[in-house]
């Protein structure tokens, strides 16, 4: 399994020189499977570079799964030139966990007056599975889904092949359980002892104390998470719109000492809009 991530940063793409490092572009995580069949995690704007390297390799079907709608997840989606293509096949999987019916989300935050193109007007044959189980697989990954402890909802995903497992939880509130979240215990029992896992960390404890119920984990309490699920390698995504690339050099190094503490030989990172892993 390789896992691709397209972009780390929370709530809103940035530029700068201050985040070159890590960049700017909103979640888009891609997954190959052994086979090489394509999964699409959320369309936020990271997923315009996955697309134009996607029509380079004259790759045209993909299934896309989505965590939830907030705009950082999904405003990259009319920017994904595949679909424009009437070659493409897009298997979309509207997993009820991620607030309901996904074509209709995405088609409404086409609508007029808000984009100039209608969701109709796509090229790709766009296929909707209105329902999606608690797990269910693609090709040879077996996937599991557990709720976020999120406004508005949504999900996290596990995705297992040959047991090797990877875990990515986004937009996720320990500090404070939202409608439909789970415990701090769930969510480690969910990871536990993944071989790589992707945590949102968005906030210092400092930020915390004026952004608290707005849906996102301090880099502390989402280090405590992994370090309780004992997973082999855990990074840090969802990074904070104004962490420069030093301020999370800063935070990863901070990590490492905690775990280094705790005498724990876990590796830690933060995620870059051009992190490959494979397992
Ligand atoms: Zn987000
Ligand atoms: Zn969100």
């Amino acid at each position: 399994m390789i896992i691709r991530c397209y972009g780390a940063r929370g709530s809103i793409p940035v530029s700068g020189k201050q985040y070159m490092k890590y960049g700017g572009n909103t979640t888009c995580i891609e997954i190959r499977s052994k086979n090489d069949e394509i999964i699409i995690i959320d369309a936020g704007s990271g997923i315009r570079q996955l697309g134009k390297r996607l029509l380079k390799e004259q790759r045209f079907e993909y299934t896309m799964i989505f965590t939830h709608s907030h705009w950082d997840h999904i405003l990259g989606f009319p920017f994904f030139k595949p679909a424009h293509d009437e070659k493409t096949t897009i298997n979309l999987m509207g997993c009820p966990l991620a607030q309901g019916d996904i074509k209709k989300l995405l088609a409404k935050s086409m609508g007029s007056p808000y984009f100039p193109l209608s969701f109709d007007q796509l090229k790709a044959n766009i296929n909707y599975s209105p329902e999606c189980s608690i797990t269910f697989k693609i090709d040879t990954i077996e996937i599991s889904s557990i709720n976020l402890s999120h406004p508005n909802l949504g999900a996290g995903y596990k995705f297992v092949e040959d047991g090797k497992t990877f875990v990515f939880i986004t937009d996720n509130e320990l500090g404070h359980r939202h409608r439909g979240g789970r415990t701090f215990d769930e969510y480690a029992e969910f990871a536990k002892g993944a071989d790589l896992f992707f945590h949102d960390a968005e906030y210092t404890p400092e930020q915390y104390e004026f952004t608290k119920t707005w849906g996102h984990s301090t880099y502390i309490e989402a280090l405590n998470l992994a370090l309780a699920a004992q997973v082999k390698e855990f990074g840090l995504f969802h990074h904070n719109q104004d962490r420069s690339d030093t301020d999370q050099d800063v935070i990863v190094g901070k990590c490492r000492e905690i775990i280094k503490k705790e005498k724990n030989n876990m590796a830690c990172f933060a995620l870059t809009q051009t992190t490959e892993l494979t397992l």
